[in-house]
């Protein structure tokens, strides 16, 4: 069509990277009015009897033009520009009013559990106590049936004052996680004075665990994480298990609770009683 011998080959994939971070940043606020943005849920088992625990909230942008957007490629666009605020409250009243159409559908052996991200910018939100409240109350959620994410990252960098409405939460009986823990670098006594309730173990540590016989050093350290959780009264979850064999090391290992592709993709609400 360019005229001349010319062909090019079409990867969506680069198109996809070359839409500009200023044309995105620059819809966001009409794509959350147009209710541009879903949600796909992952499946959270437990891995002592393989029970369907939970799920994990993972948002995602229909975009009109380019498709659907994964949340690497928007979430830290809409914490720029603060918009993470609205579009996380609307993802937290879209992930509680979903919990509990399950759990009045009955699904699941006991009442699921719904698991939230939370960015760093919505810890500095003034409402997100009492709007968290309101959101459960207003859909008749048990507090203990929600649990939010905030990453290891964003917690130890937060003081006393910033910690509070997580505290405030956790008094609530709002489960807290420590999600990526094992990227942060956290001091681990610095552990203690968190308000969480669970850690997830990064991706990145579950990965040499793929192959038999898993890497030594891996396992070790998998092993040391959980006992020290558990020390803390922490439970541990572990994320990205992709295989049968990994799966088996880490509930050998002692590990709580998995999720994982081995599992289940991350998909649309209807898929989820029938997910594991
Ligand atoms: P995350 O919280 O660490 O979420 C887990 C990510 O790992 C998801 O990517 C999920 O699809 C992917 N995953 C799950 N199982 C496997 C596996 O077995 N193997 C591999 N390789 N990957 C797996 P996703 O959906 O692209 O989300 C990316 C990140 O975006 C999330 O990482 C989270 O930090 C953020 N995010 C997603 N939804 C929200 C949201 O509503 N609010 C905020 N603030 N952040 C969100
Ligand atoms: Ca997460
Ligand atoms: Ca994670
Ligand atoms: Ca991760």
């Amino acid at each position: 069509a360019e005229g001349g011998n010319r062909f090019a080959v079409a990867d969506p994939d680069s198109d996809a990277r070359a839409i500009s971070r200023h044309h995105l940043t620059h819809h966001l606020p009409a794509a959350l009015k147009g209710c541009e943005f879903f949600i796909e849920y992952q499946p959270l088992v437990k891995m002592s009897d393989g029970s369907l625990e939970g799920a994990e909230a993972l948002v995602r942008w229909s975009h009109p033009r380019h498709g659907v957007l994964g949340p690497d490629r928007f979430i830290p666009l809409a914490e720029h520009t603060g918009l993470i605020v609205p579009l996380g409250r609307w993802v937290l009243q879209e992930a509680v009013r979903q919990a509990c159409e399950w759990q009045v559908r009955g699904i699941g052996a006991r009442p699921l559990r719904v698991n939230v991200n939370l960015s760093p910018r919505q810890l500095h939100d003034p409402d997100l106590v009492q709007d968290t409240v309101a959101v459960l109350e207003e859909a008749g959620l048990c507090p203990s049936s929600l649990c939010l994410e905030v990453t290891e990252t964003a917690l130890i960098r937060a003081d006393d004052r910033e910690l509070r409405p997580l505290r405030q939460l956790a008094d609530l009986g709002v489960g807290i996680a420590l999600d990526d823990f094992g990227t942060g670098y956290s001091n681990l006594a610095n552990l203690r004075r968190l308000p969480a309730s669970t850690l997830k173990l990064d991706r990145s540590f579950t990965q040499g665990l793929q192959q038999e016989p898993a890497d030594p050093v891996d396992l070790k350290v998998v092993e040391g994480i959980v006992s020290l959780a558990h020390t803390l009264n922490l439970s541990v979850t572990v994320e990205g298990v992709e295989t049968s064999v990994q799966a088996a090391q880490l509930r050998e290992l002692g590990c709580d609770s998995a999720q994982g592709w081995y599992y289940a993709r991350p998909g649309p609400p209807e898929k989820l009683p029938e997910a594991v």
